[in-house]
């Protein structure tokens, strides 16, 4: 059954048809028609002013794994027993989840000579360590990696997973799903469990990030979700903090189909973004290229990097390398300076998780407003030569 649209009740306003993201509605005789394209979302219904729509309610069938799955789990990635820092922010938020739900939170670690990590596991807050130490586990393969944690999960049954959107989980994580027979919601910027259902609420951008989606996966476990680094806040670190340890054997027959012969560094021409502590922001404000010089002395004169809006490095005012938000870095530093950005939902999903925000912006009503814990309405060619000059005042007296 399809939608069904109340001919008696629908005025033909046409709010539906601009809430639909499927191009699934149109007004043919000034009533809301619905087609093909119709992927039953529910978007119309909460969209229609006269309760015109009805959008039937699609139940599947869950598997059986929904009822017995338990327990929480972070996939602790490691290169050469080195876990990037999204490894403590999973484990911080996988925490949170599990004390929720009321179950352990255990960490995934896969490679060669682990030794030392299983107690820092243990110290940012997973009471269960699985750990599969091998040889043929030494540098990172899709194929094995993903047969292993694949097992893994069968055997154990988690009802959550977690991994880091980094290059090495992108790569990994969507095998393990499909391998899995389970759902995944990539680059989430926001976890939450749904306490009637016992459900992980995933929110992510969503429609080019002019909406924020809430995902959730009702009828297959686990239910998997990646998250980039900086969006989630580490846990504490006990340190002394002890837990179980699993140990895991590969068989024999357990190979890689594909061989690495060696691992080559990228040279990384990155601007250090993601782990800056001050990161000074511009945007299309500054009205053009010369405009960034105002940025980069603001940067140096409180020792952080220079950012970008894409707004800015569409402008090719300056590179890639520099932009945050969906489609550029997420960056949480302590001190967040934004000059002339509007705050558009893209920009904001990779530094709102910034301590503090300054925004500096001559249209009191830009979004940035609505997350900056400073916010000055102004000319920004005016108001930042006076705060890098009181700043340099101030460092004389010092
Ligand atoms: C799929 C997708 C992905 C995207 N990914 C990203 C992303 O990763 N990062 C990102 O930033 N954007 C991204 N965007 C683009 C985003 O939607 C916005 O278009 C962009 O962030 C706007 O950049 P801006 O704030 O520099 O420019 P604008 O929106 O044009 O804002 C300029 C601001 O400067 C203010 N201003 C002008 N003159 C002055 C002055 N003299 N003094 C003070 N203030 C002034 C204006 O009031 C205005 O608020 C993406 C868009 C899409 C569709
Ligand atoms: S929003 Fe409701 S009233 Fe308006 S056109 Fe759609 S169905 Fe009709
Ligand atoms: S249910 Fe979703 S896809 Fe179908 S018409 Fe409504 S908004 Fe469009």
């Amino acid at each position: 059954m399809g939608v069904i649209i109340d001919k008696e009740l629908c005025t033909g306003c046409g709010q539906c048809v601009d809430a639909c993201p499927f191009e699934a509605l149109e007004l043919i005789d000034d009533q809301a028609r619905v087609n093909d394209a119709c992927t039953l979302c529910g978007a119309c219904a909460d969209e229609c002013p006269e309760e015109a729509i009805t959008v039937p309610e699609v139940e599947r069938a869950a598997d059986e794994r929904t009822a017995s799955a338990k327990g929480v789990w972070v996939y602790a990635e490691q290169r050469g027993g080195e876990m990037p820092e999204v490894v403590a922010e999973l484990l911080g938020q996988g925490r949170r989840l599990a004390d929720e739900l009321g179950v352990e939170l255990g960490a995934v670690l896969l490679g060669a000579g682990l030794d030392g990590l299983c107690g820092e596991l243990f110290a940012l807050g997973a009471d269960v360590v699985y750990a599969a130490d091998d040889a043929r586990l030494e540098l990172f393969n899709d194929d094995l990696y993903c047969e292993v944690l694949a097992r893994l999960i069968a055997e154990h049954q988690p009802e959550i997973l977690l991994a880091g959107a980094t290059s090495l989980g992108r790569s990994l994580i969507p095998r393990v799903a499909t391998a899995a027979s389970t759902g995944l919601t990539a680059d989430c910027t926001g976890l939450a469990i749904d306490p009637d259902k016992r459900l992980l609420l995933q929110t992510r951008p969503a429609f080019g990030g002019n909406i924020m989606a809430t995902i959730v996966c009702p009828s297959a476990r686990p239910q998997m979700a990646t998250v980039r680094p900086r969006v989630m806040k580490r846990g504490e670190r006990v340190e002394g903090r002890e837990g179980r340890l699993v140990p895991l054997e590969l068989k024999p027959e357990d190979q890689a189909a594909t061989e690495v012969m060696e691992v080559v560094r990228a040279i990384d021409d990155q601007v250090n973004l993601v782990g800056a502590e001050v990161v000074v922001t511009g945007g299309r404000g500054l009205g053009k290229a010369e405009g960034f010089d105002l940025v980069r002395e603001m940067a140096a004169a409180l020792g952080g990097v220079v950012g970008a809006t894409r707004g800015a490095v569409d402008a090719e005012w300056i590179g890639h390398a520099h932009q945050v938000g969906q489609t550029g870095r997420t960056v949480a530093p302590k001190l967040y300076v934004a000059l002339g950005v509007s705050g558009a939902v893209q920009h904001l999903v990779g530094m709102q998780g910034s301590d503090t925000i300054v925004a500096i912006n001559n249209d009191p009503n830009a979004p940035i407003f609505d997350v900056a814990h400073y916010g000055i309405v102004g000319d920004l060619f005016e108001v930042a030569p006076a705060m890098l000059a009181r700043l340099k005042q101030l460092r004389g007296q010092a």
